[in-house]
């Protein structure tokens, strides 16, 4: 009696733009002396810092409520969606601050992945990122917000001074790292979609005002 064939898994676009930009950053990183590795790790240190006051107030106001609701209940609303953004840079960082190992379980994932509409990085612990991308540090979803900044008016006006430093390192209107991290690996040879401030129309077009602006 005949078979059917199996399916053929093919990879989406997101995974393959994944896979692609870890593979060049790895590699590229591994490429480099030990002292350049070290002034890079230097240029990241500051917003290094800011993460962890990221992690130090979601940890002081949202760990018990996100626990029971997000990884007790399974119910994240942020890794369960496919498809997260990243941007190069936090590619970049993720890849500098991660072992080989580390870097391995994430093309491991992209490779294996069956999109079974969750987070590809979502692993049986938790997120398989050691520096998870920004867009995933800095969400909160709605209902977890009106509990927390209900009852808590002075947290609020913290998480939107994290969010103001945010913008420090991501928001191009001015030279920033997320920006300054696509140039450094642009001169190593290496280009990715995942190159927002310098592919994304939104963000050309606010380093463009910003230029104007500071050109007069
Ligand atoms: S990258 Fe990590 S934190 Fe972000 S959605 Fe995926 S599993 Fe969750």
């Amino acid at each position: 009696m005949a078979t059917n064939p199996a399916p053929v898994m093919t990879m989406s676009d997101y995974d393959r733009e994944q896979r692609d930009t870890i593979t060049a950053v790895a590699n590229c990183v591994r490429s480099l002396s030990p002292s350049a590795v070290k002034a890079l790790k230097g240029r990241i240190r500051a917003y290094l810092g800011f993460r962890a006051d990221v992690d130090a107030f979601l940890q002081e106001h949202f760990s018990a409520i996100c626990t029971v609701r997000c990884y007790e209940s399974r119910q994240s609303a942020c890794c369960g969606r496919e498809g997260i953004t990243t941007f190069f840079a936090d590619v970049a960082i993720n890849v500098l601050m991660s072992s080989r190992k580390e870097v391995e379980s994430l093309l491991d994932a992209l490779n294996r992945s069956t999109r079974d509409r969750k987070c590809v990085y979502l692993g049986k612990n938790g997120c398989l990122w050691r520096i998870k991308p920004i867009v995933c540090e800095m969400f909160l979803c709605e209902r977890a917000r009106q509990t927390v900044f209900g009852r808590n008016p002075a947290a609020l006006v913290q998480w939107k001074r994290l969010r103001h430093r945010q913008r420090r390192y991501t928001w191009p209107s001015r030279p920033v790292l997320f920006d300054a991290l696509e140039d450094y690996f642009m001169d190593k040879g290496i280009h990715s979609p995942l190159m927002y401030c310098h592919n994304s129309p939104g963000l050309l077009r606010v380093k463009a005002r910003a230029r104007k602006k500071h050109t007069g």
